[in-house]
């Protein structure tokens, strides 16, 4: 699955949600975030993003791995 990065805190841009094949992409009080049980691992969310917030899983910056458990407390 792809996850949401810290760059989407100040941004909140939503393109993301726009292009979403699956719809599975929704909006915290703080950032948007991508269902990881949904996420069809299309990327399509990755170029769409203005800040380059959108990393799939294995692929998430090392000072960003937090956001991969945030997205999971995010969807219970
Ligand atoms: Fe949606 Fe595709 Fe991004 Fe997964 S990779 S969140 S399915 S747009």
């Amino acid at each position: 699955a792809y996850v949401i990065t810290s760059p989407c805190q100040d941004e909140k841009a939503a393109e993301c949600v726009e292009v979403c094949p699956v719809e599975c992409i929704e909006q915290g009080a703080d950032q948007y975030y991508i269902n990881g049980d949904i996420c069809i691992d299309c990327g399509a969310c990755v170029s769409a993003c203005p800040v380059d917030a959108i990393f799939h899983e294995e692929e998430v910056p090392d000072d960003e791995v937090g956001s991969i458990a945030k997205a999971r407390e995010f969807f219970g």
